[in-house]
C-alpha cells in the first residue's frame, strides 16, 4: 500500500487529501484494530444525515 486513503469524518467520503473534496471536512487515516474511530464521529455523521433529510423534507 503506497497510497494513504483518508476518510472524511463528516460525510465518510474516501479521498487522497487531508481535506474532503466534497464538504471540506477533516479527513482521517482509517487504521485497523489499534485505532478505533471515536463514536462522536458517527454521531456527527448521523446529525449531518438528519439535517440533509430535513432539508429534503424527508425527516
Ligand atoms: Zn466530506
Amino acid at each position: 500500500m503506497a497510497q494513504h486513503i483518508h476518510k472524511c469524518t463528516s460525510c465518510g467520503t474516501y479521498t487522497m487529501n487531508e481535506e474532503c473534496p466534497g464538504c471540506q471536512g477533516k479527513t482521517i487515516l482509517p487504521q485497523p484494530a489499534k485505532f478505533s474511530i471515536p463514536d462522536k464521529y458517527g454521531k456527527y455523521r448521523r446529525e449531518a444525515r438528519k439535517e440533509e433529510l430535513k432539508k429534503k423534507g424527508l425527516y
